[in-house]
């Protein structure tokens, strides 16, 4: 596999990964799935999520695209509906999300600079999430990479039923096992792993 890809620099909804999104400790690329360890093949899709409290990333996972469907599955109907209504149109989306996806230089940077829900800037929160979508060494840009920023995190948690929070958490306990403190100091605004 190579860092370099000569793709990504005529297709405007490809990247390398950018340093943003690699492991916080060395840059390295997630080379397999927090939850089930699968390696990441050239062909399999994951997702990326960092956490940042008073701007300094404080978790970060990636999981791979059967984990993410696993993940989805716990939520029940009701909260799918509700999480779909919360996120913007995807023609809103398009509309101030395209222009930047074809012309803009810093375009993960700059797409994951405002919270995707509330439009407010990264410097000004400094408690966010922040989303990838990756194959191999390279990102994809579409509805990510984004930004939403913890108290966003916290209505959409609010949004979502019992059932939905306690599947989400036995899967959580099961695949990753959150220490204590995750949950009692951080609970409702960090645990969503989306
Ligand atoms: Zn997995
Ligand atoms: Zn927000």
């Amino acid at each position: 596999m190579t860092s370099t890809n000569s793709n990504s620099e005529d297709d405007p909804f490809l990247d390398n990964i950018p340093k943003q999104f690699r492991q916080r400790f060395d840059d390295s690329f997630f080379d397999e799935c927090t939850f089930c360890h699968q390696k990441f093949g050239s062909d399999k899709g994951y997702v990326i999520n960092k956490i940042y409290d008073d701007g300094e990333c404080v978790y970060e996972i990636a999981y791979c695209s059967d984990c993410y469907q696993h993940l989805q599955k716990t939520f029940s109907s009701k909260s799918k509906e509700a999480m779909n209504n919360f996120f913007p149109s995807e023609e809103v989306l398009r509309k101030k999300r395209l222009p930047i996806m074809l012309t803009g230089e810093n375009k993960c940077e700059e797409l994951t600079s405002y919270c995707i829900k509330c439009e407010s800037k990264k410097a000004e929160v400094l408690d966010y999430h922040e989303y990838a979508n990756c194959e191999s060494h390279q990102l994809m840009y579409g509805f990510y990479p984004y930004m939403i920023c913890a108290s966003c995190v916290l209505e959409l948690y609010n949004l979502l039923s019992k059932e939905t929070i306690q599947a989400y958490n036995d899967f959580m306990e099961t695949h990753f096992g959150l220490p204590p403190d995750f949950y009692s100091k951080k609970e409702k605004k960090s645990i969503l792993f989306i």
